[in-house]
């Protein structure tokens, strides 16, 4: 796998890049209280300057909508990516919205049809993707369970020079009781979710990793920053080794540009779709 140097991409995160190194090194304890500072700190109004399609518009005549990333003064930040014809995709996504009825044509209303894959930007997995007796069984996004979905979380980073390998998993020390972790990798620092095509140059969980957080943690909630939770090579077995018990909820594609590391409270909320083995999902975290 050739990977660009992420830093001549994102220049903005090179101090970041030196902070998580050296809190990679601390004992978690630490890591939370230090999140725990820099979570004020991220308070500040002018958070989230790299995400596009954010700040300020100038035009006169006041309708120039807000779009954000944190509310409430970065008490609630968005993890969630917005869903343009552009992102990445599995499938080329092409035009998604159309405006059935429009005002400008006479209607009294307007009001567009979407069409898009259940795997589109931010998503979920349910225990049918990958498993077919599961699919027929109807194991869908309506069958998850929002109480996996909503609850504390920690928001970690992983190193950023592999995959999350059982030796990584390791490292990272996660303790015992830790139900929902969102792994940050260098799919982040590289931008990939806001590339125009779908690199299979990401990182992710190779099946090693994916086995040894089944067999040692009680991780339930499984984030990650690009489409797939699973290595590019692989794909299937670190997807089976998540899937199986379908007590493991698959969030994709989230969007942890910024956000500092630590505990929060994760809210992730899929479309109730019966026969939908994915589904675009909204995830936010709250202090
Ligand atoms: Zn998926």
């Amino acid at each position: 796998m050739t990977m660009k140097n992420p830093l001549e991409e994102r220049p903005n995160t090179r101090m970041k890049q030196k902070g998580f190194l050296t809190m990679l090194k601390a004992p978690l304890p630490l890591i939370l209280i230090l999140a725990d500072l820099s979570v004020s700190i991220a308070s500040a109004s002018d958070a989230y300057p790299t995400i596009p399609g954010t700040g300020d518009c100038l035009r006169t005549d006041g309708l120039v909508p807000v779009r954000r990333e944190v509310y409430g003064n970065g008490r609630i930040i968005d993890i969630t990516h917005r869903i343009t014809p552009e992102m990445p995709s599995f499938e080329r996504l092409g035009q998604i919205l159309w405006l059935a009825h429009s005002m400008k044509n006479g209607s009294s209303f307007n009001f567009s049809l979407m069409k898009l894959p259940a795997h589109t930007g931010t998503h979920v997995d349910a225990p049918g993707h990958y498993f077919d007796q599961y699919f027929d069984a109807g194991f869908d996004v309506d069958t998850l369970d929002l109480e996996v979905l909503n609850g504390p979380a920690l928001l970690i980073d992983v190193p950023r020079d592999k995959n999350i390998t059982a030796e990584v998993m390791e490292s990272l020390k996660i303790p015992r009781g830790v139900r929902r972790v969102l792994f940050r990798t260098l799919n982040t620092d590289r931008g990939l979710m806001y590339k125009n095509f779908f690199d299979t140059s990401f990182v992710g969980f190779k099946e090693d990793g994916a086995k040894w957080l089944v067999k040692n943690t009680d991780i339930k909630l499984v984030g990650i920053d690009y489409l797939s939770i699973a290595a590019f090579d692989d794909d299937i077995s670190s997807h089976l080794a998540l899937l199986e018990s379908r007590e493991i909820i698959v969030v994709e594609g989230l969007k942890l540009d910024d956000v500092p590391t630590g505990l929060y409270n994760v809210h992730c909320l899929p479309l109730r779709f019966p026969g939908a083995e994915g589904s675009p999902i909204r995830c936010i975290l709250m202090e």
